[in-house]
Formats: structure tokens, sequence, C-alpha cells
């Protein structure tokens, strides 16, 4: 154990050298901070917002607390939490049992797990039960090393060929969650899905302001130093290894660097371009971003509730005919998902919010003029609120707070390129993994590709990294310094 305490505060570092740096406290810099404090490791975690959590965040308004990306992650984060985390956190993970469809082709509830999709395509989609199986556990099976040239509509093809509704079923949800496509290489959805199959969807009892203060303890507990507005501004390399940050003119040295930060941020803002070879460089130009998203924020009177039965906890609404990634990234919404919030969800809190997302595409959002931002903000709120009327009676007199959140919100908060929710698509992921062979010490654990992100795959990319930068840690034991020849302006 450390013998300094962690500091959750603005201002600067305590020391000027650590073993490691960590930058940006997402869910993945938090895990990893978390893991090498607990091993002994003179840890500073540095994030630039006024707030730990990233896109795992919150905000409050007249009473009302929003959560922005807490609308379903798979069972996995339970044992995640227990392992990494504290036994606390994990027992406040609990699962939203009533999952509704409405779209043109099918309405229905669901529990969201493999019996009852098995039910469903049987019972409903008169899909034979032999082919379900068949693709359940081809989607099962599926990992790291399989074909990528195999794409996610060829599996549905090969298992449901000609069945726009199964693909409905069994698509929009998961491109909803992380933005993935039909062309995107079918491991990403068979991992993806099968996560959530596995035994359903599930969220954080009280919220993600309890569950970020929760892992705040745990990181004093285990003597990391945390230091919030602290906008890492360069990350320092020498001789092929890095040495240190520099942060508020102020360079701190450490022995590995880990990077929160979007990937292509780390690649190209953080480090200097001369301490990367040209082929690496190129690598990571090819590396495409995720979309980004829209939100509306609805907060209901206080003591007024929702129906339960009727609203359930996650609601994919669409009024397109057909199933179209593409169309789902349109700023002519036809498709949102609504994130119903009961007071048994943040018990002690006598409120209901509504949160629905739509993915959206930076470039829609990014140069409208401030009248014309406005007023498509305003329409989107508009268009949402009419949307939501068919599924809660009356609510336009029931809700006393409304806002939206866009792309540039999350470019903002995050300082994610394009306002990412998602990082990047699946060929940042060998770039991610490739940084420590360019420049020793220098790891990156943050939202890349389908399968490293959301909140499950963020803590357990934060687990990987942090468990290869400890090996590091051991392999190295030398102090870290700076050289004259470390460039510092
Ligand atoms: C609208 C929306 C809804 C979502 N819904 C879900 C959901 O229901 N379920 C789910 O599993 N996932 C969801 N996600 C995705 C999930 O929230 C993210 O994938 C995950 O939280 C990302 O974690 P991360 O570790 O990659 O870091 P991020 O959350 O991206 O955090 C990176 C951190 O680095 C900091 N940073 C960046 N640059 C610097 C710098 N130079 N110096 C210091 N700090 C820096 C940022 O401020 C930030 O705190 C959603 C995302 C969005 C946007």
């Amino acid at each position: 154990m450390n013998a300094h305490s962690s500091r959750q505060r603005a201002g600067d570092p305590q020391f000027s050298s650590y073993d490691v740096v960590v930058i940006g406290a997402g869910l993945a810099g938090l895990t990893a901070a978390n893991i090498l404090g607990r091993a002994g490791h003179r840890v500073l975690l540095l994030e630039q917002h006024d707030k730990l959590g990233g896109l795992a965040t919150w905000f409050k308004r007249k009473g009302h607390i929003f959560d922005v990306s807490l609308h379903g992650f798979p069972v996995g984060m339970i044992k995640s939490c227990r392992r990494y985390w504290s036994p606390e956190i994990a027992d406040a993970i609990v699962q939203l049992k009533r999952i509704h469809f409405d779209n043109p082709m099918f309405s229905l509830e669901t529990t969201f797990d493999r019996r009852d999709f098995t039910r469903l395509l049987v019972e409903r989609f008169g899909v034979a039960p032999p082919a379900v199986d068949a693709f359940f556990d081809a989607a099962r099976q599926m990992n790291f090393f399989d074909d990528q040239s195999v794409t996610t509509a060829d599996l549905f093809e090969r298992y449901f060929p000609g069945r726009e509704d199964v693909v409905r079923l069994l698509m929009e949800p998961i491109t909803y969650a992380n933005g993935s496509t039909l062309e995107d290489p079918a491991l990403t959805y068979g991992i993806v899905f099968s996560n959530f199959m596995s035994k359903g969807v599930y969220t954080f009892e009280g919220g993600t302001d309890r569950l970020i203060g929760m892992m705040a303890d745990e990181l004093r507990r285990n003597g990391v130093d945390v230091c919030l507005r602290c906008n890492v501004d360069q990350v320092l390399c020498e001789g092929g290894r890095v040495r240190g940050v520099l942060v508020h003119g102020r360079p701190i040295a450490a022995r590995a660097v880990v990077s929160n930060a979007n990937l292509l941020g780390t690649i190209f803002d953080l480090v200097d371009a001369r301490h990367w070879p040209a082929d690496f460089l190129e690598q990571a130009r090819q590396v495409r971003l995720n979309n980004s998203s829209t939100q509306v924020y609805f907060g209901i009177r206080a003591g007024d509730t929702i129906d339960e039965e009727q609203c359930g906890d996650l609601l994919f609404t669409s009024t397109a005919p057909r199933f179209c990634a593409q169309s789902l990234l349109s700023r002519d919404v036809t498709s949102r998902t609504f994130s119903f919030y009961y007071p048994r969800t943040r018990p002690g809190h006598n409120r209901c919010t509504i949160v629905a997302s739509m993915n959206s595409q930076f470039a829609d959002w990014a140069d409208l003029p401030p009248e014309e931002y406005r007023r498509a903000k305003q329409a989107l709120i508009d268009d949402t609120l009419q949307c939501l009327e068919k599924y809660v009676p009356d609510v336009r007199q029931r809700i006393d707070w409304m806002e939206c959140g866009t792309p540039r919100t999350f470019a903002r908060y995050t300082k994610h390129w394009q306002g990412a929710s998602f990082g990047t698509k699946f060929e940042g992921l060998a770039v991610s993994r490739a940084m420590p062979n360019v420049i020793g010490g220098l790891y990156h654990a943050g939202s890349v590709g389908i399968i490293m992100s959301g909140w499950l795959g963020a803590v357990n990319y934060g687990v990987i990294v942090a468990n290869e930068v400890d090996a590091f840690l051991l392999n190295n034991s030398s102090q870290s310094s700076f050289s004259e020849e470390t460039a510092l302006p």
C-alpha cells in the first residue's frame, strides 16, 4: 500500500514523479488506476473535467439527476466489479427486466436473454428451433481470432435468410447501443450480443453518481492520487520510451503512461509526431471514429410516477418501416431508445426521469451557428416529446425539465474527437494494442471498437492494460526522470 493518500480535487499533483500516470478518468482509466494502485504502484490519475467518470456521467437540474450513459450493460459487469473494484459495487448491479420494442414490424416485451429471445424467435417469428440454437451457439463461440471478413449481414443471412424482421430484433438494439452496422465484422456483433444474451440487461442501483462516488472511495483506499481539472497537454517521450506528461506547463515524470483519452487524440494531439514511426501513423490515419449521439432528458415532477408496466425500463422505438443502420444516424430522426428511471432505480429519490438517446453524426451539428444550433436542439426536444406522448399519456403536462445534448456536448466534456460515443471502429483496437510496442511504457485503454467500449468493455480493457503495465513496471524497475533531451516547451 502506498504511503501517500489520495486527493480528489483540482490542483497540482502531489509529487513530480510517479510509477504510472493515467490520463483520463473514464471507466477504463479509473479501473486501470485502481488495479495499479492496489498493486502498490504510485499512481497519478489526471482528469481534465471537474468530475470523474468520463462518459459514465450524470448531471443535476431542478432536483432531477440525469444519467447520461446508464441505459444497460451485460451481466459480466458484476464479476468485473467484484474482482477489480469492490463487493459493494458489484452488489448494487441489478437486472432491467422489461425491455420493449415498438416498430412497424413488431411490438413486444422481453427480458432480453437467450431463453426469452428463443421463445420469441420460435413462437412469434416462426423460426425453426434448430436454426435459433445454431445462431446463438455460433454467436457465443466467436472470438478475436475469427475471420474478420465475415460480416454481421453474412451471419444473419446464414441463419435467417431473407428475414428482415428477425434481423431487426437481433440487430437494432446493438446498433443503438454502440453504432455497429451490418457491414462490421460478425465477431464484433457476436461477442457483444452474446454478452447481453447470457443473462439480460443490467443497471447500477443508485445511479452513475453513486457508482462513481464508490469508485472514488476505492481509489482513495488504494492510494491513487487523483487530480481533477488537470488537462494533460503532452505525453513526454525520449529515446523510444515514455518519460512522463506535461500538465499546466509542469512536467511529471512517470515510468509508464496509460492514456484513456480518445485513441486518435492520444496519437495526434498528445504525442509529438516525431516519436511515431511513419507506418504507425499511417495505420492510425486509417482508423475511423465511431458515431456520436444526441440525447433528450425529461424530468417528471416530484411525486408523479410513470406506469412501469406500460413503459418498461428500456424502449426501442422506431417509425422506420425497415431497419437501416444508416438511417439511425440521420438528423431526421425515426428511431429512439427511451430509458425510464423510476424511484426504485435511485432509492431515496422521489423522481422519475426519461432519457431518449439517438445515434448521430458530429458533422450534422458541428458548424451550426448559435441561433441555428439552438433551434435544432429545440426541434429535437419537440420531436422527441411528440414521440414520447404515444407511450406516456399527458407527459407534456407532467414534465418540469427538458434539455438536450448533442455531439458537441460529448466532444466538449470528454474531448473525444467528433464527440464519438464509442471511440473508434474495430480497426482502432490493433492500433491501441500496438502503442507500447512503438513507444515503450505508453499504453492506451479506452473505447476502441465495439468490444472494448461500453461500460463493461471499458472496465475490462482497463483490467487488461493494467496487468500489462504491472508486468512492464516489474521488468523495468529503474526510477523515472527527465534528461536534458526531453522536449519541454
Ligand atoms: C449517449 C451515450 C449513451 C451510452 N450508453 C451506454 C450504455 O447504456 N451502456 C454502456 O455500456 N455504454 C454506454 N455508452 C458508452 C460508455 O459510456 C462508454 O463506452 C464508456 O463509458 C467509455 O469509457 P472510456 O474508459 O473509454 O472513457 P471515456 O468515458 O471516453 O473517458 C475518457 C476520459 O478522458 C478524459 N480526457 C480526455 N483527454 C484528456 C486529457 N488530455 N487530459 C486529461 N483527461 C483527458 C476525458 O475528460 C474523459 O473523462 C454510452 C455512451 C454515450 C455517449
